[in-house]
């Protein structure tokens, strides 16, 4: 028999685009001799689409509006066998959608929703981290209403840190709203950015020289398995959206040219943040290495990376010798798996 899966992409939040990108990779792959699959986008306001909206929306990339309310849609998705939520960012990868369909009694792809919503932001991740002995850069927490209420407590914070920072909205991710502060002129509108996307804003220290980025995946439930370790590298500040999403931009680097005992405790990290988080099905975690002094911090964990055949995650496990259409069917399979 094969199984219905319940494809969603799209959704609220600042990464609507990238997820779509993402899904049209997932659909193309889904082995049809397996899977009987049904894409439904979400629109940026949370309305889920009908299959003709969803098909235009495939084609055109955006989904502005539209749509039916959520719940009706859920009651029909008792249909599918799982759901496989492709959705980055708010209302997607922090356990709203997770709780959404816990409560439905649908199986679905990735981390459920306590590593989903602890993993989402930044604040909580290093907290729970820290507690595990991970490595991380020095960082602080601020509220929009602080920083409404009383603007030079945040401050004093930030330069506790020193400049140059990072100012980055604690749920979010494809770098939308991070800014690097390189001197305190500069706080005050990169704060106004960050806080018109999230209520809560962690500013982070830079690490002492710019760092190389490296980044492994990790697939499995309670027994995951690590991937190679990659690199990218990037001629800009940080690796923003638009050197993210353009094109010949940032080069992939797959394994990293890591020394091995380094690449070891990359993937040892992840495994172990990981677990800690409550992560399932899958994660991408992102580290800094510092080549000057060997310095290695944690800098995020992704519960549902960027996935089109491009992107890093499914390169990293192409490189162990899984494809694209095997790893995805992997993950439908650790989906429906009993923990
Ligand atoms: P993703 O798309 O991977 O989910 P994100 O939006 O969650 O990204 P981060 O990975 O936290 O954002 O940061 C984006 C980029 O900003 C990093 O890849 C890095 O280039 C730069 N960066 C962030 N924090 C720091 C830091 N503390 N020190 C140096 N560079 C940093
Ligand atoms: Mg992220
Ligand atoms: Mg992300
Ligand atoms: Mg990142």
């Amino acid at each position: 028999m094969k199984k219905r899966i319940l494809l969603l992409a799209g959704g609220q939040s600042g990464e609507h685009e990238v997820s779509l990108m993402s899904a049209r990779s997932v659909l193309a792959a889904l082995p049809r001799d397996q899977f009987d699959v049904t894409p439904v986008v979400i629109s940026k306001q949370g309305r889920w689409l009908p299959p003709t909206g969803t098909q235009r929306a495939l084609e055109s990339g955006e989904a502005p509006t539209g749509g039916d309310l959520v719940l009706h849609r859920v009651a029909s998705a008792e249909g599918y066998d799982a759901v496989f939520p492709l959705l980055h960012g708010p209302m997607g990868e922090d356990g709203t959608i997770q709780g959404l369909l816990t409560l439905a009694g649908i199986p679905f792809v990735g981390s459920g929703v306590l590593g989903s919503a602890v993993s989402m932001d930044k604040v909580m991740t290093k907290q729970v981290l820290a507690s595990a002995g991970v490595p991380q850069v020095e960082w602080r927490l601020a509220l929009r209403r602080e920083w409404r209420d009383q603007p030079a407590a945040v401050e004093a914070r930030a330069a506790e840190l020193g400049f140059p920072l990072f100012v980055k909205p604690a749920n979010l991710g494809s770098s939308v709203g991070i800014s690097k502060v390189s001197r305190a002129q500069y706080l005050a509108p990169a704060l106004d950015l960050a806080f018109s996307l999230d209520r809560r804003v962690i500013l982070e220290a830079m690490t002492s020289h710019k760092p190389r980025e490296v980044e492994v995946g990790i697939l499995g439930n309670d027994a995951p398995v690590a991937s190679p370790v990659g690199e990218l590298s990037f001629d800009a500040e940080f690796y923003d959206y638009e050197t993210k999403y353009t094109e010949g931009r940032a080069e992939m680097h797959i394994p990293a040219r890591l020394p091995r005992e380094v690449a070891e405790q990359v993937r040892e990290t992840a495994l172990r943040a990981f677990r800690a988080l409550d992560c399932a099905g899958l994660a991408r975690v992102d580290f800094f290495y510092v080549e000057e002094t060997g310095e290695l911090y944690l800098n995020e964990v992704n519960t549902m990376p960027g996935f089109t055949t491009t992107s890093m995650y499914p390169k990293l496990f192409e490189a162990a010798g899984i494809s694209y259409s095997e790893l995805v069917t992997r993950l439908v399979t650790l989906a429906l798996e009993e923990r």
